[in-house]
């Protein structure tokens, strides 16, 4: 990392410490008027700030007739403005960036399921929100300033350099999610033998995979205190693998590369906490979800740089069937019980109906031989499963093409294919579904045994959990 690089995110980190101890550390028990107080202030500055200059703001707010300084007087007279979806935000472009110049900011890019990039302009402040929020969920899993951390992602080496590297200031160490072939993570878990962890981080997809190789090698952590979890749904099974094997807990995270609202998990493990001081979360029903599902609609609370109003992420969260909302912690934020699926990971079934993900977590828990998937969308009518297994009998095989035909229609074609070498996005993300209906494969996707990329990417710390 260049010094320059290193001086930003030293100065960043210590505005996240900062805003983390002058607030989160109190704001998390304040009772639900305190948090609706300050939402409400948050709120009122921000649909301000758009109003006077925010291009699409400021026509959305006079076409309603809406002055957000005289009629925003509780949060709920905030809905009666529109939702914003993720395409609709693209073909705006410009229109909702902030005509203030002067606001420091980074550019967030992410691809979609469609594949355009979309460029999200995150104001520094919200930065700060982003770091503190992390600092305060580590704190809460007892992590202390220092205490290793294996982080198995955000390091990409480039060609020559060592698949494992040290920030010897914050003691991390970084291991290439990009070269985990049966050799180098066995060779990871020698290291981490030696090193000895007191947490484990990655994305669930990295962990996982680092799992089965420790249990293959009888491999035991014994400082270990915890993983940090995040960028991609973590499923039951996997969290209940990494649990068994390593002896520790997981501590999951929510968020979005457009950062707009983020969750995270307690010492109490009894859902998600939503981080209400970030952004305002709505949770809406939907026809087509279950009963204790709702679609995640989030407005970040810091970002006068590119205002996201109301912005529905796609995400699925699940609520507690009993209503439960309040966690044995006492902290208030409130809770919900997980978060189902993100909005990348469905397959589409014949005749266009969109399957969750979750549909096919469940299926692979019937399989015990199989300890891997990932399902591959390649074209409208054709999946392809990739798997890991000591072994599938013939009978199984034949069952799992029938589930999956039941999932995606008798017309799906379905192949099968015994073998670790599973599609990663830039990033290093083993996701379990992955559609690459109108991507471009090769752009968007590599082969784990693929290690000419020219990508260069190197976390910067505590942060960057989406
Ligand atoms: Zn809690």
């Amino acid at each position: 990392m260049d010094i320059s690089r290193r001086i930003f995110d030293l100065k960043q980190t210590t505005r996240g410490r900062v805003l983390q101890l002058r607030l989160l550390e109190k704001s998390q028990y304040w009772s639900a008027e305190e948090m609706e107080r300050y939402q409400l202030e948050m709120l009122r500055n921000l649909l301000t700030e758009s109003a006077a200059n925010v291009p699409y703001y400021r026509r959305l707010f006079k076409s309603l007739d809406f002055d957000p300084k005289t009629d925003l007087r509780k949060l709920s007279d905030f809905s009666q403005l529109p939702l914003m979806t993720k395409p609709h935000a693209r073909t705006l472009g410009t229109d909702l960036r902030n005509e203030r110049k002067n606001i420091p900011h980074i550019i967030e890019r992410t691809s979609g399921s469609t594949g355009e990039p979309f460029v999200e302009h995150i104001a520094y402040t919200q930065m700060a929100m982003e770091k503190a929020a992390v600092w305060r969920h580590w704190k809460w899993s007892g992590y202390q300033f220092r205490d290793n951390v294996a982080t198995v992602r955000s390091y990409i080496p480039t060609d020559g350099q060592p698949l494992i590297k040290d920030d010897p200031l914050r003691n991390f160490r970084f291991y290439s999610a990009y070269h985990m072939d049966d050799e180098n993570t066995e060779m990871y878990v020698r290291d981490m033998l030696k090193w000895s962890p007191h947490y484990l981080r990655g994305y669930p997809s990295s962990l996982e995979i680092l799992a089965d190789t420790a249990e293959r090698m009888g491999a035991k952590f014994p400082r270990l205190k915890g993983f940090f979890t995040a960028s991609e749904t973590l499923t039951d099974a996997q969290r209940v693998k990494l649990e068994k094997v390593f002896d520790a807990r997981v501590f999951d995270w929510y968020g979005l590369a457009e950062q707009v609202v983020s969750a995270n998990e307690c010492g109490a493990h009894q859902g998600m906490h939503l981080n209400s001081e970030y952004g305002l979360w709505e949770l809406e029903k939907r026809p087509y979800l279950n009963d204790n599902e709702r679609m995640i609609v989030g407005t970040n609370l810091r970002n006068h740089c590119m205002p996201l109003v109301r912005y529905e992420t796609g995400d699925i969260a699940v609520v507690h069937e009993n209503g439960k909302t309040t966690c044995s912690c006492g902290r208030t934020l409130p809770l919900i019980k997980q978060i189902r699926g993100r909005k990348d990971d469905l397959l589409t079934a014949i005749g266009g109906i969109a399957v969750p993900s979750v549909n096919f977590y469940s299926l692979f828990r019937e399989y015990d031989s199989v300890k891997r998937f990932q399902l591959i969308q390649h074209e409208t009518e054709r999946v392809e499963l990739r798997y890991v297994a000591d072994e599938l009998s013939a009978a199984d095989s034949e069952s799992l093409k029938k589930e999956l035909h039941e999932r995606l229609g008798a017309g799906m074609k379905i192949e099968l294919k015994r073998t670790g070498e599973f599609l990663m996005n830039s990033v290093g993300k083993r996701r379990p579904v992955l559609s690459l209906i109108g991507l471009s494969e090769s752009s968007q996707t590599q082969s784990t045994e693929d290690s000419t990329t020219s990508i260069t990417k190197i976390d910067t710390g505590v942060t960057n959990e989406r």
